[in-house]
């Protein structure tokens, strides 16, 4: 009896998701304020900064003031900076002695700006300090200003623009070539691999045509471009299979990446527990030893990479040993829970503080590639026991982190289902324009 028009109502329902995303996105971001530009384009939304404050370096009237600007050069100090404008050390103390503010001022970094305010005080023969600007960039500013005898502190931030975009990409060599095709940098697409990297290995599992589709917040602050945000939803098609991520800050404000029915990105342990190498050895309980000429199994994966490439603990857990055999040379072993134990032979080295009973962090460095024990060259033998019984690495099934809270989990959907929802529009339209 119903039919449905398929063009009002498709315009309608993306006008509805877009409504419901401004909502949920502005909910999102506490620290911004007062939406002023809309597109259904690229540019979703532009959001005010909540504060514009120059540094005024123009004194009212009276005796003439002298502007410093100084940018701080390695090795710099402010008390070689006041050297150089001959500003007496006394009004340094005075702009230290303003209050935990001017703390952050004893470390100072290279490349950051300085401007100082002084006056030419003739009956003195010195100048007076009237302010320091200290800038760490774009966005933040700690300014003193004179008060009388002593210094006042302020400090200043500034919000940039968010502005949610989309873009996407096809795989012909590398991720990173992707990437900087369509105008993203190596940080966003190491990123992008990282939220993804407990499904897919992105040494070994990488294919060309691989694609992937991003939304994700571009910064601008007075209408220049300074860098990129969040990503805020994420598709990648690794062989086909196609993978989501929404980016979720939780109550508690923790956040982090989940599928759309809200289990976690993550798993309880890493695939690989080295990067950018390659496997020399397969798991393989039937292998024939080539010089031995018998069955000898081989329980692990050989990863080959170069002597000193950090090792990774797979998952959280407390090392029960960190120590050496004929063998296995330098080892270590990890109790992961009451099932799960990971082994990681032949280190040339233990990573810092990893020794027997202490708690190891997952991603933490438990020691380095070497070719200690019976080993012909560099490489890591990695083992995964699952109740004392040896698996192969590459295809156990892994437990995953904890899913969405029960009592998160409207809050979720309401967060996600408009983020999908865009992320499918998006693909449709390149679809048809490719087309
Ligand atoms: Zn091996």
């Amino acid at each position: 009896m119903s039919s449905v028009k398929q063009f009002p109502q498709s315009h309608l329902l993306l006008a509805a998701l877009v409504a419901l995303l401004l909502t949920s996105y502005l909910l999102a971001s506490p620290d911004t304020h007062e939406q002023d530009r809309f597109t259904t384009e690229l540019v979703l939304e532009r959001l005010e900064p909540t504060l514009t404050e120059p540094v005024s370096a123009t004194a009212p009237t009276g005796p003439p003031t002298h502007t410093h600007t100084e940018t701080v050069r390695a090795g710099d100090s402010l008390a070689a900076i006041f050297k150089r404008l001959d500003i007496p050390a006394r009004e340094l103390q005075a702009v230290l002695d303003s209050g935990t503010t001017a703390q952050r001022l004893k470390r100072i970094h290279p490349g950051h700006q300085l401007t100082l305010i002084t006056l030419a005080d003739a009956a003195a023969g010195e100048p007076t300090l009237q302010s320091l600007s200290y800038a760490t960039g774009a966005l933040e500013r700690l300014v003193f200003k004179r008060e009388g005898d002593v210094f006042v502190a302020r400090h200043i931030e500034r919000q940039p623009d968010r502005v949610m975009a989309y873009k996407t990409s096809t795989i012909e060599s590398s991720l990173f070539l992707a990437s900087q095709q369509i105008g993203l940098n190596d940080d966003i697409a190491v990123r992008l691999a990282r939220i993804f990297q407990w499904d897919i290995d992105f040494v070994l599992d990488i294919r060309q045509g691989d694609q992937f589709h991003l939304l994700y917040e571009e910064l601008y602050l007075d209408e220049e471009f300074i860098g990129f945000g969040e990503i805020l939803a994420a598709e990648f098609v690794n062989r086909g299979k196609a993978y989501r991520a929404i980016r979720y800050t939780d109550g508690n404000g923790d956040s982090n990446y989940f599928t759309p029915d809200g289990r976690s990105m993550r798993k309880a342990f890493l695939r690989a527990p080295v990067q950018f190498s390659r496997i020399s050895s397969n798991f393989n309980l039937r292998r024939l030893h080539p010089i031995r000429k018998r069955v000898i199994p081989h329980r692990g994966i050989d990863y080959a990479a170069p002597a000193g490439t950090p090792i990774l603990a797979a998952g959280d857990g407390k090392v029960i040993s960190a120590t050496r055999n004929s063998a296995s040379g330098n080892f270590v072993v990890i109790q992961h829970g009451q099932q799960f134990q990971t082994k990681y032979l032949h280190l040339s080295k233990f990573g810092r503080g990893v020794r027997a009973g202490k708690r190891v962090q997952q991603g933490q460095i438990i020691g380095y590639v070497g070719s200690t024990g019976l080993a012909t060259g560099p490489h890591l033998h990695y083992e995964f026991l699952v109740n004392g019984i040896y698996k192969n690495p590459r295809t156990v099934s892994l437990p995953e982190a904890k899913p969405i809270r029960a009592k998160e989990r409207a809050r979720f959907e309401l967060h996600a289902a408009p983020l999908l929802a865009l992320l499918d529009n998006y693909k449709q339209q390149v679809e048809l324009a490719v087309r």
